[in-house]
């Protein structure tokens, strides 16, 4: 079962409310939590066995893929230090 986090950057207000992450039933596909060095976004894509990871908003492979447990990152827009929180709700 899966998670929610959101990305709030307070020094240039980028914010990504909602992510999803984690895993199903299944060990793969699974959800990971990335910064994107190419569109300079926070967000989440799927993880396949054998299979390069890209940007849902860009499709790069630029990827910084971030723990799950992660709650500090530098903001990929200004570079200063930004907060992940979990989110209410779940999903399968
Ligand atoms: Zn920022
Ligand atoms: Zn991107």
């Amino acid at each position: 079962m899966g998670s929610f986090v959101g990305f709030k950057c307070q020094f240039c207000q980028y914010e990504e409310p909602g992510i999803g992450i984690g895993r199903g039933k299944a060990g793969f596909p699974f959800l990971a939590l990335y910064r994107c060095n190419h569109c300079h976004t926070i967000g989440s894509t799927w993880i396949y066995e054998n299979k390069i990871p890209r940007c849902s908003q860009c499709y790069d492979d630029a990827l910084t893929i971030l723990p799950e447990d992660t709650r500090r990152v530098n903001c990929p827009k200004c570079g200063e230090p930004g907060v992940i929180t979990s989110k209410e709700g779940s999903w399968e």
